[in-house]
């Protein structure tokens, strides 16, 4: 039987440095036996509060320099990335330029998890358990999800046009605490906004992850972005990698197979790896 071709890289590592549940070097071990060509780590950026889920900014340095020195240690077995997932919070989280050459990142990756207070203090929580999604929504939104849905998706296009992220991180999250809740992804509304995103991806020229992580953990029944977000994605031209957003390294290919044939089936041929500095195509 014909060797079938698979992907074999995952840009979003999350090791003991910030949530994830192993050492850096596990992870390196793990990708070996899935004959990964690249492996990236991408802790959480240190955020200007305490929370159970970030680097801390004290272990940033140690993280910075653990990550190269496995780069170095592997060199001829497999390519070592050193990232940050960096969350974007308006007048709040530093410039992710800034925080590229200060810490010398291969490259970074772009989320939104903390949506700010439009009106004041605080934070719309979106990951994490459901209950921090249903009580910021009452806190700051007073149960009113479009304008909370709406503020996600600002914060969202303001990190894109102003921080230009090589990889923008699961982008439709909003939806994994939903669950069919508030509203349905069907709704005009919600449809607009999301091709909106979509149309300033394309524009500023970023990477979307497609991120497997809400299926094998079972929180979310579907790719982020979905499929449909998706085939806009390929209409317009927007480059994609694959990412298990791992935080064990027996995740990280986690569903990688099925999604494979899925982006596949909308028409991708290739998915971006990243190669002396440059993302370059590799077919699928
Ligand atoms: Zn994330
Ligand atoms: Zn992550």
């Amino acid at each position: 039987m014909q060797q079938k071709k698979v992907i074999r890289t995952n840009y979003h590592t999350h090791s003991l440095f910030c949530d994830g549940n192993s050492e850096p070097e596990a992870y390196i071990k793990q990708a070996l036996k899935n004959n990964f060509l690249a492996l990236g780590f991408s802790a959480h950026a240190p955020l200007p509060f305490e929370n159970t889920w970030s680097l801390a900014h004290a272990d940033l340095e140690t993280y910075c320099h653990t990550i190269r020195r496995l780069r170095t240690n592997y060199r001829s077995q497999i390519e070592i990335f050193l990232s940050l997932e960096i969350d974007y919070i308006p007048g709040v989280s530093v410039d992710f330029a800034v925080m590229q050459r200060r810490h010398k990142l291969d490259y970074m990756l772009g989320a939104v998890h903390l949506v700010k207070n439009p009106s004041g203090e605080g934070y719309w929580f979106i990951d994490g358990p459901r209950s921090n999604y249903d009580n910021g929504l009452k806190s700051i939104f007073g149960n009113d999800i479009r304008r909370g849905v709406e503020t996600y998706f600002a914060q969202v296009n303001e990190m894109l046009s102003t921080q230009k992220p090589d990889i923008v991180a699961h982008f439709d999250k909003i939806k994994m605490n939903n669950q069919g809740r508030y509203f349905q992804e069907s709704e005009p509304w919600y449809q607009k906004l999301l091709s909106h995103t979509i149309e300033v991806i394309a524009k500023n020229h970023c990477i979307v992850e497609v991120n497997t992580r809400g299926i094998y953990t079972g929180k979310f029944d579907g790719l982020y972005p979905g499929v449909e977000a998706l085939g806009q994605c390929f209409e317009l031209g927007i480059p994609i990698t694959v990412s298990a957003d791992a935080h064990n390294p027996a995740d990280l290919n986690a569903h990688f197979a099925e999604t494979e044939q899925i982006l596949k089936d909308i028409g991708y041929r290739s998915i971006k790896v990243l190669k002396n500095n440059k993302w370059i195509d590799w077919e699928i």
